[in-house]
């Protein structure tokens, strides 16, 4: 439990959920609404990749925003802390509670509102499904302007609340430039409605940014409207094998030559990644995968599919003549794609399956990329083959996913990680989160990734967005 884990934690001055608590809440939400069965709150109080532990006693789950509202005047009226949740896939300890903080699910807040195929545009509410609004886009022509690989589960205001990054970034930009609008209920449940469709609004301060990555500390984010790229007639890819980490980088700057404004993605997997996948999952991988192979998967997505596919074959041939890839195979079948994605997406999966995952999530200079892994294994050698460290990540946006997997968690081994890799990261002009926020793990390391002024007018907006802290609290800023 994460109680148990981090002993000197204090719990917040919040109170203790009580019959009186809950007799306000049935008031607001019906029964089926309201979870309290130990069996049904378990699932919400575990994340993802099963590192932290909540001990929430309730789970609420609203439909609406008016509903919501109601339940933030009661928990601000008792001073009862909550923690949003959309899907629960973040990876940082975000989305479940630390002690006993009432969950707020925002899974039934699932409707879509409106899609403008002449704009460009969907409105939704908070709790739609990544992939259930990518569908609906399908028809119109239309599609969302980023991708995980937790589509199937993660929500759009979850999305929201840690400016998600993704597998398109490089080509779409971030949430920042792509959300658009937002509605948020604030901690004394006043509703702050500001869904706009425009791409352009400079009405003095830009308010929906501070809802875009503060992880649900700031407000809960009840609807939005995103911006929707025409979504694209062709799409092609290659997955490469290389030699070396330089070849990869050499090959990135070859693919953002020859590929230019179809480069869509440009991924890449040490050896241990891939073999990761294949051996926990069953997924074989297509090219020979020895121990310093690297891999890359690049992704183009155009208008013409002839040019398109004749492009990316043309990339394929001068690499591979240049000698910086070994091997490489294209398709554009979408279940072919679809197979060969799964040799990058299910990484996390595969790496949590049996073992305790340290997951460090980091920005990097290009030319500092993979040697956060080989630094951080000669740190780690004294742990021999209890502790293994491999790399994967988005190189197309200099952002490395460096984990260390263990048989179980050791606080020895947490020990000699961090800080290490945040001072090092920090070191070389790197960020210690690039996608997945700060949530409950990294809030105590903000310092390597904020100045002490910039920490200062967080808390101070903070306190005056929420002044008796029951947003998530524990979350994002370090213990004061
Ligand atoms: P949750 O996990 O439920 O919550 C995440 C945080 O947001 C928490 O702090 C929570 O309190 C807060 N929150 C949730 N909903 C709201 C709301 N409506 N209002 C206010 N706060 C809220 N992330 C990336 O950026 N890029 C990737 O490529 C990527 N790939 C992933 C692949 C896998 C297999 C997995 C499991 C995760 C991946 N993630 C990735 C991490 C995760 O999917 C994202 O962080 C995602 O945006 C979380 O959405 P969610 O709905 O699951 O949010």
């Amino acid at each position: 439990l994460t109680s148990e884990r981090y002993p000197s934690l204090k719990r917040g001055p919040f109170a203790a959920l009580n019959d009186t608590h809950v007799a306000a809440f049935q008031k607001i939400l019906s029964a089926d609404r309201i979870l309290t069965d130990p069996d049904d709150v378990a699932p919400y109080n575990v994340d993802w990749i099963k590192t932290c532990c909540g001990q929430s006693r309730i789970v609420l789950r609203p439909r609406t925003t008016e509903e919501l509202s109601a339940v933030m005047r009661i928990c601000t009226e008792h001073r009862l802390a909550v923690c949003p949740q959309g899907g629960n896939t973040g990876l940082v300890g975000g989305s479940v509670p630390v002690f006993d903080e009432v969950i707020i699910s925002t899974s039934l807040m699932n409707k879509i509102n409106h899609i403008d195929p002449i704009a460009g545009t969907a409105s939704c509410q908070a709790g739609v499904v990544l992939e259930k609004l990518e569908s609906a886009l399908e028809p119109e022509g239309l599609m969302i302007p980023y991708d995980l690989g937790a589509r199937g589960s993660c929500q759009i205001g979850g999305n929201i609340s840690t400016c998600a990054g993704g597998l398109r970034l490089l080509r779409y930009g971030s949430m920042q430039a792509n959300t658009l609008g937002v509605e948020a209920v604030l901690a004394d449940g006043t509703i702050l409605n500001m869904m706009n469709s425009l791409k352009k609004d400079n009405t003095g301060y830009h308010l929906r940014q501070l809802f875009i990555g503060s992880e649900g500390t700031l407000g809960i984010v009840t609807q939005a409207v995103i911006q929707c790229p025409i979504r694209p007639k062709s799409t092609n890819l290659a997955f490469l094998s290389l030699n070396s980490f330089k070849d990869v980088l050499s090959t990135f700057v070859l693919a953002k030559r020859s590929l230019s404004e179809t480069l869509s993605s440009c991924e890449m997997m040490d050896s241990a990644c891939v073999t990761s996948v294949e051996e926990k999952l069953g997924i074989k991988c297509p090219l020979e995968n020895s121990a310093d192979s690297f891999f890359m998967i690049v992704e183009t997505q155009g208008s013409r599919e002839d040019h398109d596919a004749e492009k990316m074959s043309n990339f394929v041939q001068e690499a591979m003549a240049k000698e910086l890839v070994v091997d490489g195979i294209t398709a554009n079948e979408p279940s072919r794609m679809a197979n060969l994605w799964q040799l990058r997406e299910r990484i996390t999966e595969s790496l949590s399956k049996d073992d305790y995952i340290f997951k460090y999530d980091i920005t990097l200079p290009l030319a500092k990329f993979y040697e956060a892994v080989e630094v951080l294994r000669r740190e780690l050698a004294p742990f021999g083959n209890e502790a293994k460290v491999t790399g994967f990540g988005h190189i197309g946006d200099g952002n490395l996913h460096l984990n260390v997997t263990a048989s179980q968690y050791s606080e020895k081994l947490a020990k000699a990680i961090e800080p290490f890799v945040f001072e090092w990261t920090a070191g070389v002009g790197g960020s210690i989160s690039a996608e997945h926020g700060m949530g409950f793990k990294k809030a105590k390391y903000l310092k390597y990734g904020k100045s002490p002024e910039a920490i200062k007018l967080m808390r101070n907006i903070k306190n005056s967005m929420d002044p008796l802290g029951i947003l998530n609290p524990y979350k994002v800023l370090p213990p004061s």
